[in-house]
């Protein structure tokens, strides 16, 4: 196992003489202090090199915090060792017979991954092991066999939205600790989209935002393309004008504005070979939208789309093509979709805005942007007791670091196994 030092963790008593001592005798610049609601501490970080020291003050008297200090004094507290795949160094512990405080990894700060080791195992020593979150732009271009289909997940790059939106009744409290906001209270959000190769051609689902918004959405919503469907598609060898299909799972900008592109005569089809099949109610409103609606749907996103001859358009659930199929997950809107993708006995699914996110596992983290949330509800409901039962794979739109993952029940806690 590779591992380094990423920060020890001093638990005090008393910041202010800790901070004379740090600080002002040692020199070292402290930075501005995190606050661990949920474990009611605040962590003030001191970078010293590669690694750094973390000062750690109780915020209640019940905190782990306070509790050590009561019954040790004040001192180190933890070490926290940074690997690159917490799961496999978990692994490699338990088989080893390595007593853990955590079996599974949990959420840290800042996206990461973190678990306990315990103490007893560590010779006294409480161990932390942290794996950080890749950022999105270094995330590869990942290819999977799936039966007799490839998939391939590709990305148009990040946006970001409001993160009270994206959970809607959850309090901030408890999202926070999955999806920490920035100072305008947005989330980090991928525009994921997934290539199926097969014998009867290749199909995109999905294709991220694209390259028409404006200076004030781009702005708004925090868009950052530099790495975008351009890049990750040729990465994976796919060219535009090898895509047969194209099929959204819904018409918001951020699933399907990328099909139309400024082109030299206006615009026009990205995938000019391709058809693109999609479901008639969505098309209707995606053109017709109220203004609770609006937000989200852009007009020449799709209107080019029809102009140019390239829509087949459905009304029911269907198979698209062999081991592709579509079924209406209402809620989210009207007539949003959820991609079944069978083969070789094994199912994956598309879950597009019904599970946005690896912290969407719950039946109830649904966001406020839903137009039906009774309706999404429902069918969530029903859903992730399905995908958990039979196994499903789940590929995340949005989540920044998990781009597809099976959902875990134990003893009724939910977690999502990262597979890629
Ligand atoms: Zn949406
Ligand atoms: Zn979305």
């Amino acid at each position: 196992m590779k591992a380094i030092l990423d920060h020890v963790g001093i638990a005090v008593q008393d910041l202010g003489t800790a901070l004379a001592f740090y600080r002002d005798a040692l020199g070292l610049e402290i930075e501005a202090p995190e606050e661990v609601r949920a474990q009611r501490v605040r962590a003030h970080f001191i970078p010293v090199g590669q690694s750094a020291l973390e000062l750690l003050e109780a915020t209640a008297t019940d905190s782990a915090i306070a509790k050590y200090i009561e019954k040790r004094g004040p001192g180190l507290h933890h070490i926290t060792l940074r690997v690159p795949d917490i799961r496999g160094a978990l692994a490699q512990l338990k088989a080893r017979g390595v007593r853990l405080v955590d079996d599974e990894p949990r959420p840290g700060a800042e996206g990461s991954l973190v678990a306990f080791v315990h103490p007893s195992a560590a010779h006294g020593v409480l161990v932390e092991l942290k794996e950080p979150a890749r950022p999105l732009v270094e995330q590869p271009v990942t290819r999977l066999s799936w039966g007799h289909l490839q998939l391939t997940t590709v990305s148009d790059g990040s946006f970001r939205l409001d993160g009270g939106s994206m959970f809607g009744i959850v309090p901030r409290p408890i999202w926070e600790q999955k999806a920490p906001p920035d100072d305008r209270g947005r989330i980090v959000l991928a525009m994921r989209a997934l290539v199926i190769e097969a014998d009867w051609g290749r199909m995109i689902i999905d294709c991220g935002a694209g390259d028409k918004l404006d200076a004030k959405r781009t702005d708004i919503f925090g868009v950052d393309r530099t790495r975008n469907l351009d890049h990750t598609l040729a990465e994976a060898g796919v060219a535009r004008d090898a895509i047969d299909i194209a099929l959204p799972t819904h018409l918001h900008f951020d699933h399907f504005g990328g099909a139309v592109v400024r082109a030299a005569g206006g615009l026009a089809p990205r995938f000019h070979r391709a058809r693109h099949v999609i479901r008639r109610g969505e098309w209707n409103d995606a053109l017709h939208p109220h203004e609770r609606s609006r937000g989200s749907y852009i007009r020449e996103d799709v209107a080019p789309l029809e102009a140019a001859g390239v829509v087949d358009f459905f009304d029911d659930d269907r198979e698209i093509e062999p081991g592709v199929r579509v079924v209406r997950a209402c809620g989210h809107t009207a007539h949003h979709q959820v991609v079944f993708i069978e083969s070789g006995g094994k199912t994956a699914v598309c879950a597009a805005d019904v599970v946005p996110t690896a912290a969407h596992i719950q039946d109830l983290w649904i966001t406020a942007f839903d137009l039906f949330p009774m309706d999404s509800f429902a069918f969530k409901q029903r859903f992730l007791r399905e995908a958990i039962d039979r196994e499903y794979l789940i590929f995340f739109a949005h989540d920044p670091s998990i781009a597809a993952g099976y959902i875990r029940e134990k003893d009724g806690k939910r977690t999502v196994e990262k597979v890629i």
